[in-house]
């Protein structure tokens, strides 16, 4: 049994003989003594005193085992407890140019990541990353929902075709999947309402702080079911993470100087606005959409984009929904409101504080010809469908779903700028090593 650092914190461990397992983090020696901060497997240390003729050869990020007393002493970082040793047993002695420090270039950092994901703060954010992943899981477990797992090698494109990443599939062109939708739709038939957890490749060519080319996709379908439950559902499963992880990873936010108190405050209902208002609050705020070199004042039919978002939650504590899309600026699946010819009945969900989108979501087109002319008007490969048609051949019912992406979710609740920081290794136009 490994004791880690963390546990051998407490009081009732002081005077007790223990040993300990992990790498040397820093080493401070002295003529006598050396002291050492262990780190264990999970991103805890604990300083070590050690007769320095034990540990001549150390460097930094060797891994050992350390054996000897704990004591008390104010001076000891991180809650004042060391480990008086008297022994160490060393499983590896590391090269001595260990390239990473306290200050590099996010460049090396990021080209030296599998090395990198043993910072600290790197730890902190897997850890909370578990966790997310751990209660997204618990909320459809236990409100009912069934788990499946989507291929990713597939045939037809979800998002559009403009970030395919296409594959040679022995003598035929796949793709790698966009969205997991067409395959939960599919499945609502023999499962009711189901979700599944699936990376999601999107060839994303602009470099943005907000898009990875691989992520992980929270995607989940129900069948008989309004937008209005589709946003409950999405307010009471995000704020049912955000409250467990706040408590189950106080320490880890606490070392990465996260303040939570907005956070906290996460319960539903969140805040609504139609699309229509949107773009009025936008045009009242002389909001502009800049391409290239010529800007204009922002219309109806624009698609919003992280400026826009940004100033619809600016200072707004609460996520938002943006309610009713024109059709023409979302995908094909998307159903059309009877009662609002032109518009879809479908939400984005934007985070707090100018985060923008982390959900999409909304109602399914169910009928067969409906669907059929905008595969036809979007210039999709209509052979590639033809399996999707037959689920509004064969039984079709209103349904609908949202996706969510976990690294956006988790650049809100870390606070962080650049969606890289959310993974251990990012995938984007520019990087797919190591
Ligand atoms: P955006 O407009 O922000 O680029 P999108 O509307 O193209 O996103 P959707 O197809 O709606 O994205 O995907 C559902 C969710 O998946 C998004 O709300 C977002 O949380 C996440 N997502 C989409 N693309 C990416 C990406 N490239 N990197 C990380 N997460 C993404
Ligand atoms: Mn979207």
């Amino acid at each position: 049994m490994n004791t880690r650092c963390g546990e051998l914190k407490n009081d009732e461990y002081i005077g007790k003989y223990v040993s300990v397992k992990g790498w040397i983090h820093r080493i401070r020696k002295q003529k006598e003594n050396t002291f050492l901060l262990i780190r264990d497997d999970r991103g805890e240390i604990i300083q070590c005193i050690i007769d320095s003729s034990k540990t001549n050869n150390i460097t930094i990020e060797s891994s050992v085992e350390v054996f000897g007393l704990i004591q008390k002493d104010s001076r000891a970082p991180e809650g004042g407890y060391e480990l008086k040793a008297d022994k160490i047993h060393i499983f590896n002695i590391s090269k001595n140019d260990y390239p990473i420090g306290e200050y590099q270039s996010l460049d090396l950092l990021l080209e030296k990541r599998h090395l990198a994901v043993r910072t600290r703060r790197m730890t902190m954010v897997s850890k909370i990353r578990s966790s997310i992943l751990h209660f997204s899981r618990k909320w459809f477990t236990d409100n009912d929902w069934l788990e499946i797992t989507a291929p990713v090698l597939v045939k037809g494109a979800v998002e559009g075709g403009s970030t395919l990443f296409n594959l040679k599939y022995f003598d035929e062109e796949a793709y790698l999947s966009q969205s997991a939708q067409l395959y939960l739709e599919a499945m609502i038939f023999s499962l009711g309402q189901v979700w599944s957890m699936t990376p999601s490749f999107r060839a994303e060519k602009s470099r943005t702080v907000r898009h990875l080319t691989e992520f992980l996709h929270l995607e989940a379908e129900a069948p008989w079911v309004t937008l209005e439950d589709l946003l409950k559902f999405q307010e009471e499963l995000i704020s049912f993470i955000i409250y467990n992880v706040l408590k189950s990873n106080r320490k880890e936010f606490e070392f990465l100087k996260r303040n939570v108190s907005e956070l906290e405050k996460i319960s539903p209902p969140f805040n609504r606005i139609t699309y229509e208002k949107a773009i009025d609050k936008l045009q009242n705020a002389e909001f502009k959409i800049v391409d290239d070199d010529s800007s204009r004042k922002i219309e109806y039919g624009d698609d919003l984009n992280i400026e826009s978002e940004r100033l619809l939650t600016i200072n707004s504590p609460k996520p938002l929904f943006v309610i009713g899309y024109p059709l023409k600026i979302k995908p094909f699946y998307v159903k059309e409101d009877i009662s609002l010819p032109g518009i879809g009945i479908a939400a984005d969900l934007l985070a707090p504080n100018g985060f923008g989108e982390i959900t999409s979501g909304g109602l399914r087109e169910d009928d067969l010809h409906k669907l059929e002319k905008r595969i036809m008007l979007e210039g999709l490969e209509q052979s590639n469908y033809d399996w999707y048609l037959d689920l509004r051949r064969y039984g079709s019912v209103p349904h609908g779903g949202f996706g969510l992406g976990i690294e956006r979710l988790m650049r809100w609740i870390l606070n962080f700028t650049d969606i890289k920081d959310t993974v251990p290794f990012p995938r984007t136009i520019r990087r797919i090593y190591p």
